[in-house]
């Protein structure tokens, strides 16, 4: 079930945003409502309870809790009793004033445990103490430092769906447990798949009520939560950041178009190895692999494929019985854009800008075509180095206009959203006729191109090999043709809608 909460501060707005959150006429986001009388300076419960589109929970956190009621303990107390007697289906309560709480009629009571600071490794313990009170339904609320915090949230769901902590004289209450923060969003879109009793998603973008609330939309749109069962296959890109990338919109579109019970979630990663090795327990069946760990993954995988160890970087991760297996489809999609713009690529004088993943991932296609490569990089020594591997030439940052081409490749992020101005070399390097290949594809049009196509040169945008990429890692997982016209479509929305206003 998903939750909405309401954190609207009047009992005007309150109202309205409960209509919004599950009224009839809209399309259906809540399933459940929780207002957050914390929120509001003087709240009238018989009018918010008096029109209730979907169950009701009723909150009054403190502030020692991370809410904002800063009033007396008892005023608290009697405000959640007296939801209780408007009938409220649920009251949450928190675990140290469960004990004031007496009058609880026919509302079913939550019991909520948060903590702002970190996972504790004894959420087990946590949850037989709160199960102990006279709570219906146990909440555990942590935050995620790391990404492997979550792993704890989801071994306390699979041990109570499996009934493990029940003790002698009770059965074990269902209970709602996440991670707070950006690196815990993975256990709120997962809730499903290991068994909370609900999960929560903001109303809109600014009307969160803890870190981390996805907005209900995403979560329904984006993540399908409603398809998640225990059935569903993760997959997911390892990164550092995630939060602008397009993989979620795209992969999960993909899923969806196909009938495939998976999902796909943003790993935001730091500590590359605790990752792999702590993931393994969740049979994670695909990863992609972005900045910047598309070196780093390497030794931490169980094999590779043959372009993938030639090129010694990794942008994806095939989970085969237990084995991952580390491909590369970086190279393979910029070599089929280049080729479809320019046809046969042998002997074509190419100039690479760039000499990090992708730059290494395009050089080593372009030698297989038997291109003739010249690299330059900001860091004259890295371009000297990765030259000497390849056997090709490189030249000095500031000697890119001495350089004799046919074709421009900027491989580095120079250009990318939000810095939108920067171009990676000066403008005497166009000539006409000449192509201009940019893999950034935020914005599509970066000033690289503009300035090219101004100058007569022919321009490629990145979006055909990101795409090509993506499909391909697609068709890896799954062994399904990847739907390339909806990740298309997909794409240039987001982008769209990504633009600054
Ligand atoms: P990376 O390994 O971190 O390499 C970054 C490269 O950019 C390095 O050569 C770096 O030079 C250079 N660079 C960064 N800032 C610079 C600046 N201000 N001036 C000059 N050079 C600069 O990253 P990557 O994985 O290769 O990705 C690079 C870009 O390609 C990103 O924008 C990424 O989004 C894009 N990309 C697109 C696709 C696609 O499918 N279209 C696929 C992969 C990557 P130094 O060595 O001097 O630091």
């Amino acid at each position: 079930m998903l939750c909405i909460p309401i954190t609207a501060d009047t009992n005007e707005k309150a109202l309205q945003d409960i209509v919004q959150a599950g009224g009839e006429g809209h399309s259906r986001l809540a399933d459940v409502i929780e207002i957050r009388l914390d929120y509001i300076s003087h709240p009238d419960l018989e009018r918010l309870l008096s029109h209730r589109p979907k169950p009701i929970i009723v909150t009054c956190r403190p502030t020692r809790e991370g809410g904002k009621f800063d009033g007396p303990e008892e005023a608290r107390i009697r405000l959640l009793e007296k939801a209780v007697e408007l009938g409220a289906e649920f009251i949450d309560i928190e675990h140290d004033s469960i004990q004031h709480f007496r009058n609880r009629g026919k509302s079913k009571v939550i019991v909520s445990y948060h903590n702002f600071q970190e996972t504790p490794d004894n959420l087990n313990e946590i949850y037989t103490r709160l199960s102990n009170s006279s709570a219906d339904i146990v909440k555990i609320v942590t935050t995620a430092r790391e990404i492997t915090d979550n792993l704890n949230v989801f071994h306390l769901l699979e041990e109570v769906s499996r009934g493990v902590l029940q003790y002698a004289h009770t059965a074990c209450k269902p209970v709602i447990a996440f991670c707070m923060g950006e690196l815990g969003q993975i256990s709120r879109i997962l809730a499903p798949k290991y068994g909370s009793y609900l999960t929560f998603g903001s109303l809109a973008v600014g009307k969160e009520s803890a870190p981390g609330q996805l907005t209900a939309k995403e979560m329904r749109e984006v993540y399908h939560i409603d398809k998640i069962d225990k059935e569903t296959a993760l997959y997911g890109l390892i990164g550092n950041p995630v939060g602008h990338s397009m993989g979620p919109y795209i992969h999960n579109a993909a899923f969806g178009e196909l009938g495939i019970n998976a999902v796909y979630l943003p790993f935001k990663v730091e500590n590359l190895k605790e990752f792999v090795q702590g993931f393994k327990s969740l049979n994670v069946q695909g990863y992609s692999v972005t900045i910047p760990h598309k070196e780093a993954i390497v030794p931490h995988l169980d094999g590779l494929d043959p372009l993938a160890r030639e090129i010694c970087a990794v942008n994806t991760v095939v989970n085969k019985a237990g084995k991952l297996i580390g491909y590369n489809t970086d190279s393979t999609a910029a070599l089929r854009e280049l080729e479809e713009g320019l046809g046969d690529l042998k002997g074509k004088k190419v100039t690479l800008i760039g000499a990090g993943g992708a730059a290494r991932a395009i050089a080593f296609g372009l030698k297989q075509r038997e291109a003739k490569i010249t690299l330059v990089n900001r860091t004259n020594e890295k371009a000297r180095r990765l030259a000497q591997e390849l056997g090709c030439h490189y030249k000095r940052f500031e000697d890119v206009t001495k350089v004799d081409r046919e074709v421009l490749i900027n491989t580095t992020s120079v250009g990318m959203y939000p810095r939108t101005d920067d171009i990676p070399v000066p403008l005497e390097v166009f000539r006409p006729g000449m192509w201009v290949f940019d893999i950034v594809y935020n914005p599509l049009q970066t000033r690289l191109l503009k300035e090219a196509a101004e100058r007569g040169c022919h321009t490629l945008d990145g979006l055909k090999m990101f795409l090509y990429q993506a499909a391909q890692q697609f068709e890896l997982w799954t062994g399904h043709p990847a739907p390339l016209q909806l990740m298309e479509r997909v794409v240039r929305e987001r982008l769209i809608q990504q633009k600054p206003k």
